[in-house]
Parts: C-alpha cells; sequence; structure tokens
C-alpha cells in the first residue's frame, strides 16, 4: 500500500519540518521557578534588567591606572576588591590595586596585571600599558533592556544562568507535548511477564519513551496493538487524545502489517511512507484528525534512528521550539568503509578522544547492543558507496 513515492532523506526530513512548523498550534504556557526550567522551551522573552557589567569591572588582580602614565613608577592610592567601590577619583601620577571583579576608580584607563608590576614603599614600577586593557567597560554584555533570550529557545544551564544573572526567579515556558507511544505486534510481550521463544519484549516502548522525554514530551505508553486493524484501530482512536502519535512495527509490506490501512481508514493523510535510509525505509509521517503521526518501523535500531532523524524534530517544534537541529558533524574515518550506494545510512559507530571515527560491526536494524555500544551513528551518503580510511565521515552523535 504505497501513498507516497520514497523520499531520499533530506527531502523526507525538510517535509517533517515544513508540515510540523505549518499545522503546529503553539502549546499552553506556565511559569515554572527558575530550575525547573531546565531542557525546557521558553515561551516569553527574556530582557536585561540592568547594563552589564553595571560598572566597568576589571578582569585581572593587578594595578588600575592611567595608560599615558606608563611605564614608569606610581604611587599606591588605596585598594578596592569586588563586592566594594573605590569613592575617590585616582590622583594625577597614582595606581589603585584592584582586584578581578571591582568596579574601576573614576579616572583610570587600564589595568596591569600583578604578575607585572613590583611594589615596595608604596610604590609600583609598572610597565607600558593600553588604554582599555584588562576591564569591561560598562554594558559591555549588554544594555538595560536588551533582548537576551527569544521564545522557542531550549533553555540550558548557560540560559538558567543568563536568567539568574538579571534577576528572573522564575520563567514562562511551554507545556510540554504529550507523546502516545504504541507498540504493534503479536510477537510483543511487556518486560517482566513471561517471554516464550516465539516472543520478544517491548524494547521499542523504553528506547520510545527516553528519547521523547529527552526531546521535552511527556511519553505516553499505551497497551501494545495486536496485528489486528480493529485492536490497532481502538488503540490508535485512544492515542489521538495526545499531542503526536508514535507508533512502531506494522508498516512494512507484511501480510499482518496493518498500521497504514488502520490509520487510512481513520480519514489519515500521508505525507510520506517510506524514505531511502537504513535503518528505517519503511517509514510512514501523516496526519488524521488533526494529530501528527509517526509510523516508526519496528526493529529496534530503526525506531531509535528514526524518531532521531525525524520524529524528535515535529516533537520538538510542537514543543514550542523554534528550530530542532541535527547536526551532522564530519569525523575521519579510523579504517575503510564501504556499502550499498543508494540509501543515506545511520549506523553504530563510535567517536574516540582523538576524534577518529570508527564503524561498530552489528548484526542489522534489530541488534540493540550494537547501538548501546556507539556512542554515535556513522552517517553514509547514498551516492558514496566507499570510504578510504582517513577520509571525513558524516557523525550523528547520540
Ligand atoms: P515489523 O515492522 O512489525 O515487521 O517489525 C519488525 C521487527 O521489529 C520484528 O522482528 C519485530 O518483532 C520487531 N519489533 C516490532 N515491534 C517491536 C517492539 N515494540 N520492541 C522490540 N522489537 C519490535
Ligand atoms: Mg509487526
Amino acid at each position: 500500500m504505497t501513498f507516497v513515492s520514497a523520499l531520499p532523506f533530506p527531502e523526507a526530513r525538510a517535509k517533517v519540518l515544513e508540515i510540523t512548523r505549518a499545522r503546529r498550534v503553539l502549546p499552553g504556557v506556565e511559569r515554572l521557578p527558575l530550575l525547573e526550567c531546565a531542557g525546557r522551551i521558553l515561551a516569553g522573552a527574556l530582557a536585561a534588567d540592568r547594563d552589564s557589567p553595571p560598572l566597568p569591572r576589571s578582569v585581572r588582580d593587578g594595578f588600575a591606572l592611567r595608560a599615558a602614565e606608563t611605564p614608569g613608577r606610581l604611587t599606591r592610592q588605596g585598594e578596592v576588591r569586588a563586592g566594594e567601590r573605590f569613592d575617590e577619583a585616582l590622583k594625577p601620577g597614582h595606581a589603585v590595586e584592584i582586584m578581578t571583579g571591582a568596579p574601576m576608580p573614576e579616572g583610570a584607563d587600564a589595568v596591569v596585571m600583578v604578575e607585572h608590576t613590583r611594589l615596595e614603599d608604596g610604590l609600583v614600577d609598572v610597565p607600558a600599558a593600553e588604554a582599555g586593557q584588562n576591564f569591561n567597560p560598562r554594558g559591555a554584555e549588554c544594555r538595560a533592556g536588551d533582548t537576551l533570550l527569544l521564545p522557542g529557545m531550549r533553555l540550558g544551564f548557560p540560559e538558567i544562568a543568563l536568567a539568574a544573572s538579571v534577576g528572573a526567579g522564575s520563567l514562562p515556558v511551554y507545556q510540554r507535548p504529550v507523546v502516545a507511544i504504541i507498540g504493534t505486534g503479536d510477537e510483543l510481550v511487556e518486560v517482566g511477564e513471561p517471554v516464550l521463544p516465539h516472543q520478544i519484549r517491548n524494547s521499542n516502548a523504553y528506547s520510545l519513551a527516553v528519547q521523547v522525554a529527552r526531546a521535552g514530551g511527556v511519553p505516553r505508553v499505551l497497551p501494545v496493538a495486536g496485528d489486528t486493524v480493529e485492536q490497532t484501530a481502538a488503540i490508535v482512536e485512544q492515542a489521538l487524545a495526545c499531542d503526536l502519535v508514535l507508533l512502531s512495527g506494522g508498516v512494512s509490506a507484511g501480510k499482518y502489517d496493518v498500521v497504514e490501512p488502520v490509520l487510512a481508514g481513520l480519514g489519515a493523510e500521508f505525507f510520506f511512507d517510506r524514505v531511502l535510509i537504513q535503518p528505517g525505509q519503511p517509514l510512514v509521517f501523516g496526519s488524521v484528525r488533526g494529530r501528527l503521526f509517526f509510523g516508526l518501523p519496528g526493529n529496534p535500531a530503526s525506531t531509535m534512528v528514526c524518531f532521531e532523524v525525524f520524529a524528535r524534530a515535529a516533537l520538538e517544534l510542537l514543543g514550542g521550539a523554534a528550530e530542532s537541529p541535527l547536526p551532522i558533524m564530519r569525523a575521519p574515518l579510523t579504517k575503510p568503509f564501504r556499502h550499498r550506494a543508494g540509501l543515506t545510512r545511520f549506523l553504530p559507530a563510535w567517536l574516540d578522544e582523538t576524534g577518529g571515527l570508527t564503524p561498530i560491526p552489528w548484526a542489522g536494524s534489530g541488534d540493540i547492543r550494537a547501538t548501546a555500544r556507539a556512542n554515535c551513528f556513522l552517517v553514509a551518503d547514498p551516492d558514496r558507496p566507499e570510504y578510504a580510511a582517513g577520509e571525513l565521515m558524516g557523525v550523528l552523535w547520540r
């Protein structure tokens, strides 16, 4: 059952971004204490409450002085520490001992590092200095009222620190989208249940729940759908209460792969149902009753990769993120690599401390262990069947 022709990887990804951007309704907003905002998406702009630094401030321990009076011997006028201010103006022929973070005395235009000076009997020998050296002028980082963070940015540690630095004890963030996770297949049993030789455990619900949470969503794992139209349709109906629906398995061409027929029966619109990647060729992206859904291929490595390179973007955008970058870096291979051209491949690999990239042997798209042993995926170009040792290859951190 083919609805759309197979798409190359870049086109399929562009489609996910385009459709999600066009159809998303931004989530509601909640205000949270600063530390609870880590990893969340900012829902309003953050502005500077004052100039930063609010006063010209030394960035070194040393002597604040007039550059025009250097080199030479100056008289020590006193000292100023971080947390204090120096109330007198700097007198001609003088220098004020200053600590990192302390405000500059009025009249000083440079700081000489203490390591480059010699202090004896209240007199200090200083080398030549340039005006402006070793201090930050008032407002060097920002001016009061400047916009520091925009809505749609993810709040990591520097953003949280920035909010703290302007006195914001709480921030408005978007509510997290709820994501339905549906495993499909008569062979699936839940973890903790007895498992027969012809059965397998529903591990995809776990990888997806972790990936969803990491991408800012709230995972809601639904019961496994058996391989019948009725069972699958009933569980998909439940899932439509969520903001995004992820199904795994049941999207290949097998007789019991009922996911597409079920969604078609519910009136779904399909944007693609095959992508030229491995792992994960059969991959369905569509919309049903105003909800976006992905039919992810059931093999565990395929599910993980397809979530990372497609569904994560949709989830982050639905969660209010302005962007969902997929940074594919480049690293030199430690040994030759070859693959059959035609598909973009995302295969388990190890990026070592020297920057070298080594493929990890794997037993195919079902090999969870190989994926767990990897710290990244190598990204093989569909037009490049052979790479020599030392050649640069794509790397996607995991
Ligand atoms: P399917 O796409 O349904 O044909 O599934 C492809 C392969 O992935 C089969 O070997 C399934 O047993 C396996 N599989 C499907 N769903 C899951 C799941 N939730 N957890 C682990 N393996 C799965
Ligand atoms: Mg199946």
